[in-house]
């Protein structure tokens, strides 16, 4: 069966598996919407195996099974919420077992006195990024210092795309234009916990070629607003599995392909496509 095939009978599935006409008529309004991201690849760019930091045995095969029911191609994985060498020895074990749908990422805390050398090995195995946590880095005022540090040895081993959550647009302003050889990804589709906060971050994303956004978990009504701040070409969809979920995430934003409330523009299919995959297969050179 080619991937054409595989993803049309997917689809098939979703619809004939919707029970309620206003079920049908979302898919139906869905297929047809979603029919020209059949070109590319779905990406999920942000899916940890574990959900916040509990794993059980198959936790993985369930990551797998929930990606062919959303159409999900291909997810960016990684383990965080344990130490550096255990977060990566897991998501090489994932991995090898589905080389195919998964794109590992390394993961490294600064408490851990191995996280240099957890770093040379996950640039041995040739993984292209890696994921950080600002309460993985440090919780005082040496965060963007020790961040800096963490970023820059990562580039010196040739690991080029740091995912990282990090809620501070100063920190993160001054970074991402100081160490611009480094693409870096903003989960979440930056934070707004301050009011007008993720205006900058879209801004941010919108004006710095390195910087990008991930939609993991965003709140959804602000999404067509954030994406014609920082354009189309700078949102990378992501769904924080094993906690949030695929096929939720990625509705969320198929939909902004009909009218909004909201009263932002539908997104187009080439946008839709970017956003679903496009972005990050040009970022991660798949
Ligand atoms: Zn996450």
């Amino acid at each position: 069966m080619s991937n054409e095939q595989k993803k049309i009978s997917r689809r098939e599935f979703m619809a004939s598996t919707s029970k309620t006409a206003a079920g049908i008529a979302a898919a139906t309004a869905l297929t047809s919407c979603a029919a020209p991201t059949a070109r590319g690849l779905v990406i999920d760019g942000h899916m940890h195996f574990e959900a916040y930091g509990t794993y059980w045995e198959g936790l993985i095969d369930e990551i797998i099974e929930h990606y062919d029911y959303a159409g999900v191609d291909k997810g960016v994985v990684f383990t965080t919420w344990t130490p550096s060498r255990e977060s990566n020895d897991r998501t090489l074990e994932g991995y090898q077992k589905y080389p195919d749908r998964f794109i590992p990422f390394g993961h490294v805390r600064t408490e851990d006195p191995d996280w240099e050398s957890e770093l040379k090995r996950i640039s041995e195995l040739q993984w292209k990024g890696i994921k950080l946590h600002q309460t993985e880095i440090s919780r005082g005022p040496d965060l963007k210092e020790k961040t800096r540090t963490v970023v820059e040895k990562a580039a010196e081993f040739g690991i080029r795309i740091v995912l990282i959550h990090l809620e501070d647009i100063e920190i993160m302003d001054e970074l991402t234009r100081e160490i611009a050889e480094v693409t870096w990804i903003i989960p979440h589709m930056g934070y707004d916990k301050k009011r007008g906060e993720m205006k900058k971050y879209c801004e941010l994303a919108r004006d710095r070629k390195n910087v990008y956004l991930d939609t993991s978990i965003g709140q959804y009504y602000k999404y067509g607003q954030a994406i014609e701040w920082a354009g189309a070409d700078k949102i990378i969809f992501a769904s924080d599995g094993f906690w949030g979920n695929p096929f939720i995430e990625k509705t969320k934003i198929e939909i902004l392909q009909l009218p909004t409330p909201f009263r932002t523009p539908r997104l187009t299919d080439e946008q839709l496509d970017m956003i679903l995959g496009g972005n990050l297969a040009r970022i991660l050179e798949l």
